[in-house]
């Protein structure tokens, strides 16, 4: 792949603060050893999370100023609505304040749909937020991922896609109606923002649709999944984004979005549904005590502009070389370096392989932690634990669910560092690598019952 400079000049700049070792030892111990408890101030380059945290463009911050904020049936829902449409071929629109809203008001209905006591989703790996919200509605969440993924030296292309034997298998072991919904996660956040290929979708969806079941498509990144189509599928290396993008979702029968990825605005969501018009009204009922009224389910008109502007601006395949560019730029340095990292990268983030840097501490000290720990001692560099602190309890048993991987992510926010930064956190943990083994694993204090790593402290 050729790596292209940036497709846009900077117009407008943000100071960030470099501080010393000392700064950060006392930031991080009033932490209680947990990146999310630090104050951002306290980070010089933030790769937390490339949720909300991207750069508008010129063009998303002149929308702002054209919003409508009319409570009902604002012109900048109407223009939302359209857009979404086209983009996805979809009916039904309805904005939610981020992507777990479409999740809270979609999922209990289509759980109240299988009357079973014992509800179901099925995904090839449900997101945090996700599983959290399978669970709060009553439903169990089985993740199907192929193990390729789960084995960051292999390089196969395609690691977000879902296990076609263990899905059948899956389909064959439970009672019809049993399974409330497919969840595609497009890209394969948990995994390393790993791609779903086209003939994986098609084939989930065909054996969904012979048995019944809905396919909701998880889609965050979708822009990034269609790029790494037609990058690696020959099929699809003539079509245009938008034409790949319509084929990914005519596959499913809904969506969930976190409009704070791909379409680049720092909040906002939406579900849209196909053409289940019962299914329409009865999320629409939830919505307006949930998220708000329907036109707007907790955005505001001038945030559904940024929004359509953005949707259409995240499918820009100039803007998808950069930006995969910069993150496999990342990925070759540590590579070069000896650091063991989920390969070929994916699209928002490099996962850097913490069970295989740190193989003295043990699952329950949580390494990629320690690695996140280290890692912003060193440079004020701030990544995020993926392993098995974020994966949890099992809601039924309360052991610790067994986390197949330990990663630390470093996600890149869009439109936002330079391949200077990069180089920066690349000789950070280059550092942090050569002292591997004096690297110590970390205690957990305070354990919050749902979600707890964004609130929990360690020792
Ligand atoms: C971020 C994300 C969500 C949740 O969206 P929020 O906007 O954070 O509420 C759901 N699924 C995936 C794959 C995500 O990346």
């Amino acid at each position: 792949m050729k790596r292209i400079p940036e497709p846009f000049r900077i117009k407008m700049v943000e100071p960030i603060r470099m501080t010393t070792r000392a700064e950060r030892e006392q930031a991080l111990q009033a932490a209680g050893y947990n990146p999310f408890l630090l104050k951002s101030d306290d980070v010089y380059i933030d790769l937390l999370t490339d949720s909300g945290t991207g750069a508008m463009s010129d063009q998303q911050w002149a929308a702002l100023m054209v919003g409508d904020e009319a409570y009902a049936g604002s012109k900048s829902f109407i223009r939302l609505q359209q857009v979404a449409q086209d983009v996805f071929g979809y009916e039904y629109v309805l904005p939610t304040h981020q992507g777990r809203g479409a999740e809270q008001i979609l999922f209990p209905e289509l759980i109240a749909r299988t009357g079973h006591s014992q509800p179901i989703f099925i995904s090839n790996y449900h997101f945090d937020t996700t599983a959290a919200h399978v669970e709060l509605a009553g439903g169990q969440a089985i993740n199907l991922v192929k193990a390729e993924a789960f084995d960051t030296g292999s390089a196969d292309l395609w690691k977000g896609d879902i296990d076609l034997n263990r899905l059948q298998e899956t389909i064959a072991t439970t009672e019809a109606g049993q399974i409330a919904g497919i969840i595609i996660t497009i890209t394969c956040n948990s995994v390393g923002g790993q791609p779903v290929s086209m003939g994986n979708i098609r084939s989930v969806s065909e054996i969904a649709r012979e048995h019944n079941i809905p396919v909701i498509l998880d889609c965050a990144r979708f822009c990034e999944n269609a790029w790494f189509i037609k990058q690696r599928d020959p099929d699809y290396a003539a079509l245009s984004l938008p034409d790949v993008i319509r084929e990914m979702f005519s596959y499913g029968d809904m969506l969930t979005l976190s409009a704070k990825k791909d379409p680049v605005v720092n909040s906002g969501g939406l579900c849209c549904i196909r053409d289940d018009e019962d299914l329409y009204r009865s999320v629409s009922v939830r919505c307006v005590p949930m998220e708000g009224f329907i036109t707007y389910g907790g955005m505001t008109g001038r945030d559904m502009e940024a929004l359509a502007t953005g949707l259409r601006e995240g499918m820009n395949e100039d803007f998808l070389s950069y930006r995969i560019g910069q993150v496999a730029y990342l990925g070759e340095s540590l590579c070069q370096a000896g650091i063991p990292i989920q390969s070929p990268t994916g699209g928002h983030a490099v996962f850097v392989d913490a069970k295989r840097m740190l193989p003295h501490i043990p699952p329950e000290q949580f390494p990629a932690l320690a690695l996140t720990n280290e890692l912003y001692l060193e440079s004020g560099v701030r990544g995020v634990e993926i392993g098995s602190l974020l994966l949890g309890r099992d809601p039924q048993t309360g052991k610790q669910k067994p986390s197949p991987m330990e990663l630390m992510r470093l996600t890149i926010p869009r439109r936002v560092y330079t391949n200077d930064h990069m180089d920066y956190v690349a000789e950070a943990l280059k550092a942090v690598n050569e002292r591997a083994e004096s690297i110590k694993g970390v205690q957990m204090t305070y354990e919050p019952p749902v979600l707890r790593h964004f609130t929990a402290r360690f020792s």
